[in-house]
């Protein structure tokens, strides 16, 4: 059973924003037969969380909440289809953007350049397999050629 005041007592959470430590209201309690404790430590660190974005950073808590509403817009649609390109391109903007916002890993060229490198390949093979892993990387991270038209340089042609 985990501790009831683990997340205040034994970890650190700082607001990234103001630096200030996050202490208060993120203790689970005592635990309740029939309660799933993890989800109620990560409701409480949520809701501390929340209520300092509230009183600290109120201009950030409007565009979460924009957020917020457009990914439930697009989990919805995702049990509908349409033909109406405005609203599919819309959609895939939210999906995109929310796809970007929480990727965790991304691997630069010169990442990739060295680890090719160390596969003596003859330089020919070199090359084609460091287009290929920045392809896919491209394509898995869409990045590049994959990305959403939102993350494009503007067009330099008028
Ligand atoms: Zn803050």
């Amino acid at each position: 059973m985990p501790d009831t005041n683990e997340s205040a007592l034994t970890h650190l959470t700082k607001c990234r924003l103001c630096k200030q430590d996050i202490t208060k209201g993120t203790e689970v309690g005592p635990a309740i037969i029939g309660e799933n404790q993890q989800n109620k430590k990560r409701a409480k660190y949520a809701e501390a969380l929340k209520s300092h974005l509230a009183s600290k950073h109120k201009d950030k808590v409007v565009g979460l909440i924009g957020a917020g509403h457009e990914f439930m817009e697009l989990l919805g649609s995702m049990y509908f289809e349409t033909t109406d390109p405005s609203i599919n391109r819309d959609m895939e903007r939210i999906r995109a953007v929310a796809h970007r916002t929480t990727r965790k890993h991304y691997m630069p060229d010169p990442v990739i350049d060295d680890g090719v490198a160390r596969l003596n390949l003859d330089p020919f093979a070199e090359d084609l397999v460091k287009q290929f892993a920045k392809a896919m990387r491209d394509a898995l991270c869409e990045e590049g050629q994959y990305a959403n038209e939102i993350f494009k340089e503007p067009s330099l042609t008028v």
